[in-house]
């Protein structure tokens, strides 16, 4: 199999890397670089940049704003994005609930939500996980009770992330609870300002408030807020989950957060040597780009192989770069806390709002809340005992 990328897409990844340089805003590169989260305004001011572009939503079918290009060029575009680096697309939207819409809405939700999810007007949230529902996501409780022209909805989801930003939540509800699990859970569209929906912050071990409790009292959804078919929502939310799976490998991240170690290793010195140049440092560094080298062919045999799958069918080889990605991100973050050292130590939460200077060089504030933030990867969209479990089932046969 030929790895190598063709003169055109060559030629298609100077273009986007160009594109990325040029029209990303300095300041929301220089908080990407310094490992800060970029705010709303600065997802929102780059979704829109994005869109007037017409890059906001490049997997998406043509009439919906995509591009038509092929899977190895949106890998590119994907890379290219992150190493630049640039903020991810809203996922809630872009790569979740959009593709579930434009595959099994009716054509009314088509032209209500599609063209808003590309420009960033609506800020969607994933309520899928519930106390007791997380990786047998299927024991899901929250019920949707038809009553006339609406579902009267109850319960709670937990772990929603930024759901503090959103005006629209996709839900999986229980609407029969007289059948097997999988057979009585539904896809349905909630307005977050509906009254009887409250958001309640989870505070992270960054210290961060990133992730939430939603709790749904007595809430009135209208029934053309339902997606597809009534307790058919499990198969929606299987074909969803395989899209969260593409791109999960986040090689280009890596790729951007070792070149970053790399520049502050050769800045900080033990005595007189550049961190960089000491054995020890360097074996470390060289052992997880080496790892990252490997898991860069794997995701790239796996957008070959790519084309040739039947349409929303993941490959089970994605689970491998959901595990090896998810340690090689983590594996960054751990080296630049080395490099920062005993400037991690201090409590640097950057929501806090101090108004006393960080006792240390500035790009050393993140290093510990991201080591600790991190520590997510290998728990969300499905965590890494989980994939291992797939991939005994699915390559390995037991
Ligand atoms: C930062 C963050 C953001 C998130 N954002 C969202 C969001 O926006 N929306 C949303 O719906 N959810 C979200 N989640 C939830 C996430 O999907 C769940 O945390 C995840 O599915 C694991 O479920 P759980 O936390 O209930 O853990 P559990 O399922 O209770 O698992 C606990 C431990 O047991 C292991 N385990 C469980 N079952 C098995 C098994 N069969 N075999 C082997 N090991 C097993 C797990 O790997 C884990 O280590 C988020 C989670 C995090 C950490």
């Amino acid at each position: 199999m030929d790895l190598r990328f063709t003169d055109d897409e060559l030629a298609f990844r100077d273009e986007v890397r160009a594109f990325f340089r040029s029209a990303l805003p300095d300041s929301i590169r220089r908080k990407m670089i310094d490992g800060h989260h970029p705010s709303k305004e600065d997802l929102v001011t780059w979704s829109r940049i994005l869109n007037a572009k017409g890059w906001a939503v490049p997997h998406w079918p043509v009439e919906w704003g995509g591009t038509g290009w092929s899977p190895v060029k949106q890998y590119i575009f994907r890379e290219e994005l992150q190493k630049t680096p640039a903020p991810e697309p809203l996922a809630f939207g872009v790569n979740m609930v959009g593709p579930v819409i434009y595959t099994f809405g009716n054509d009314e939700q088509k032209r209500r939500f599609l063209p808003r999810i590309a420009n960033l007007d609506d800020w969607w949230c994933q309520g899928f996980s519930e106390p007791g529902a997380g990786s047998d996501l299927a024991s899901l409780k929250m019920t949707a009770k038809r009553d006339g022209d609406y579902y009267i909805v109850n319960g709670q989801k937990t772990w929603t992330t930024l759901a503090q930003h959103a005006d629209w939540i996709f839900c999986l509800v229980r609407t029969d609870s007289s059948v097997k699990k999988q057979e009585g859970i539904s896809f349905l569209l909630v307005d977050m300002k509906t009254p009887g929906v409250t958001v309640r912050p989870i505070q992270t071990i960054d210290g961060d408030h990133e992730v939430n409790e939603v709790f749904f009292d007595d809430v009135h959804v209208p029934v053309e807020n339902l997606v597809g078919k009534e307790n058919k929502g499990w198969d929606y939310a299987k074909f969803l989950l395989s899209n969260e799976r593409v791109g999960i490998a986040r090689i280009g991240i890596s790729k951007a957060r070792l070149q970053r170690v790399r520049e502050l290793a050769s800045l900080e010195r033990i005595g007189d040597v550049p961190l960089i140049e000491t054995p020890r440092f360097r074996e470390k560094l060289t052992a997880v780009e080496i790892d990252l080298k490997a898991l860069e062919m794997t995701q790239l045999r796996v957008v070959a192989a790519e084309s040739r799958r039947e349409k929303g069918k993941p490959d089970p080889a994605s689970s491998i770069l959901k595990i090896k990605g998810s340690e090689i991100q983590q594996a960054t973050t751990e080296l630049l806390m080395e490099v920062v050292g005993p400037f991690a130590l201090p409590y640097q939460p950057e929501e806090d709002g101090r108004n006393e200077p960080f006792d240390g060089p500035d790009w050393a504030s993140t290093a510990a809340p991201t080591y600790f933030n991190w520590r997510k990867v290998s728990i969300y969209g499905g965590s890494n005992e989980i994939q291992k479990n797939i991939i005994a089932k699915a390559i390995l046969g037991f």
